[in-house]
């Protein structure tokens, strides 16, 4: 099956991304997460990145679409994958329904993660990521065992520097300027649904998998 959630900032798309992805066997294809490596390694593509994601902008179309073409070019997403972060405005989306065209493939259906703002700013403002396996916390709402630190693999946990207040309005603004465009183009392709994102992480992903058991088949 191939994929797209689509969502506010602090929607919950990563951490329903993982648990969807791991029901249907699909790769996990989060584009804030592969540039979050490249800036941790220190790449040329890391350094490009950097500048924008610190300002809570879109990194440029054509080295995001670049990115994403190898990504897609990859053995384990020729089957399906579940494409979290992207894409982030029409253009993207359009480039990305002509890419899977030359595959001969296409999109099977976008979930859109819905909760609103004020959610957003509580899921972002407590937020914290684990710097050895990425795993995502919440200070409240997902707490690991011992505060800063990570159950999964004891890592150290850290705060996004795009998680600060002034970076999560901006992001909120670009999200609703670019991103929210996508709702209508999906709605008009017939493959987008709607999930209630509030609730329990186990509840929304429950939600999640009716919708697709419902529209894919
Ligand atoms: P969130 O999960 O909070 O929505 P992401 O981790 O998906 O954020 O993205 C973090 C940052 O990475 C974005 O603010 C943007 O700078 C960059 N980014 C991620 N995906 C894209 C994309 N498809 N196009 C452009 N920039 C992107
Ligand atoms: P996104 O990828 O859309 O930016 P994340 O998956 O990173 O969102 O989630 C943002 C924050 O909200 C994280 O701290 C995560 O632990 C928390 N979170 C995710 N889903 C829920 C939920 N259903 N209820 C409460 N907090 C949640």
């Amino acid at each position: 099956m191939r994929l797209v959630l689509v969502g506010p900032p602090g929607a919950g798309k990563g951490t329903q991304a993982q648990f969807i992805a791991s029901h249907l066997s699909i790769p996990k294809i989060s584009t804030g997460d592969i540039f979050r490596a490249n800036v941790s390694g220190g790449t040329e593509l890391g350094k490009l990145a950097k500048e924008y994601m610190d300002r809570g902008d879109l990194v440029p179309d054509e080295v995001t679409v670049a990115m994403v073409r190898d990504r897609l070019s990859e053995k384990d997403a020729q089957d399906g994958f579940l494409l979290d972060g992207f894409p982030r405005n029409v253009p993207q989306a359009e480039i990305l329904k002509k890419m899977l065209a030359e595959f001969g493939t296409g999109l099977d259906l976008v979930l859109e993660l819905v909760v609103d703002d004020e959610e957003v700013v509580r899921r972002l403002a407590g937020r914290r990521t684990c710097r050895s396996c990425g795993k995502v916390w919440h200070v409240d709402f997902d707490p690991p065992a011992v505060p800063g630190v990570c159950d999964v693999c004891g890592g150290e946990l850290f705060q996004r520097d795009d998680d600060r207040e002034e970076t999560i309005r901006h992001r909120l603004e670009v999200y609703q300027e670019q991103t929210e465009p996508l709702i209508s183009f999906y709605t008009d392709e017939g493959i987008l649904v709607g999930v209630d994102a509030t609730g329990p992480v186990e509840e929304v992903t429950q939600r999640a998998m009716a919708a697709l058991r419902r529209f894919a088949g």
